[in-house]
């Protein structure tokens, strides 16, 4: 189907939802949104009773469905892309671990191959690199190998930026190690700065922000908790509007109610609803490997033997689904936290992010529940059952 339209279901867009709209898609683009029924005569995709959003944009994934990032493997990456459609993520970052240099380079050259390579159509497109660590407090390592951790410094991250074709936009680091602040005044208008695995005080992390840091990473995580006299990365994340946060919302990193106060606290445009799937995503219980670091998988938990949280097996969709049921929020305030405020943040939003004529075809249909039925990737279908 060269040319089509999604038609009869409910369509978000960014001036609010047609009920019904209808989405119509030629060469890969989007070419018409309107509202009511569609009554021209090209192909019909139903998506009566269903939500019609853009593709989810996942900005921190190290893996799934039995891949990893740090595999350096293009067959694995492929994979990797491929399964995320069943999801609804259509474009992510994939995302590296503190390890050595080596090992880094080796993911970084696998990860730009493929995506000079990779089909659009057939799998979710990699939309650059989020580098988590090295540059990371050995005080929050988190999952993280203590092993590697490195001090920042303008020239390592050049030699990984160098490596990575320029590809690499998000950094996870630690805002009060030396070598921070150097790095942020140099890089910080190229790169986005994350603030993540990192005992930065309160003032620090405001600090840092005025020298260019500007996410927090997978909030309430490997971070300064927030204490009523020593509010911590978690509160400066919660009172400075210069900082948009990313947060894994699978009711096990976060309660349900951290989980409402940062997203009462952010609004739904300072937020981005990660992931940071590790590789057992998809997969069934047992042990797997993240960044060589055995991982011990059950039930939705992903742990090291010391019972440290490694990475989630969250998918997108149940984020979304996640992210309403505990926040109480409408899906029409809400779907822009998966995919919209991410295009805008990786400088994509021209083609991606939203459902908007000539923007990438790039959408996800999903029932009530939030399981999807169809991704659509550059304008292809592929169709998921759904109970
Ligand atoms: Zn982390
Ligand atoms: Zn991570």
């Amino acid at each position: 189907m060269v040319e089509y339209v999604i038609a009869n279901g409910k369509v978000y867009t960014e001036e609010g939802v047609l009920d019904p709209g209808y989405v119509k898609i030629s060469e890969g683009k989007i070419s018409e949104v309107g509202q009511g029924e569609y009554k021209g005569n090209l192909e019909v995709v139903d998506a009566s009773g269903r939500h019609v959003l853009p593709g989810f944009i996942d900005i921190h994934i190290h893996g799934g469905y039995g891949e990893d990032a740090m595999d350096a493997s293009y067959d694995g990456l492929k994979h990797l892309s491929e399964s995320l459609l069943s999801e609804g993520t259509t474009s992510y970052l994939a995302t590296t671990m503190t390890q050595s240099k080596e090992n880094i380079d080796r993911a970084l050259t696998n990860i730009v191959k493929y995506k000079s390579s990779q089909n659009k159509e057939e799998a979710a497109e990699i939309a650059g690199v989020h580098l988590e660590g090295p540059f990371i407090s050995e005080h929050k390592v988190g999952a993280q190998n203590p092993k590697y951790v490195q001090r920042p410094s303008v020239e390592a991250i050049e030699h990984f930026q160098h490596t990575a074709e320029g590809n690499i936009k998000i950094i996870t680091f630690a805002a009060e190690v030396e070598g921070a602040q150097a790095v942020l005044e140099k890089l910080s208008d190229e790169i986005i700065f994350s603030m993540g695995h990192t005992v930065a005080t309160f003032d620090e992390v405001n600090e840092a922000v005025e020298h260019g840091a500007k996410h927090a990473t997978h909030l309430y995580n490997a971070g300064t908790p927030f204490e009523h006299r020593h509010p911590g990365l978690f509160g400066a994340a919660w009172t400075n509007d210069g900082i948009h946060t990313e947060l894994i919302a699978d009711g096990i990193h976060s309660h349900p109610a951290a989980v409402k106060i940062a997203y009462t606290m952010k609004g739904n445009q300072r937020f981005y609803l990660i992931t940071d799937a590790m590789r057992a995503k998809g997969m069934s219980d047992g042990e797997y490997d993240l960044g060589g670091q055995n991982v011990i998988v059950k039930g939705s938990e992903a742990r090291l033997a010391s019972g440290a949280l490694a990475g989630s097996i969250l998918k997108m969709n149940d984020g979304l689904r996640n992210m309403l049921n505990f926040t109480g929020a409408s899906l029409e305030e809400m779907w822009r936290v998966a995919s919209l405020n991410q295009a805008i943040a990786l400088g994509i939003d021209q083609q991606k992010g939203s459902i908007q004529k000539e923007k990438d075809a790039d959408i996800v249909v999903l029932d009530n529940e939030m399981n999807v039925s169809t991704t659509i990737k550059n304008g292809k279908l592929h169709d998921f059952k759904t109970q």
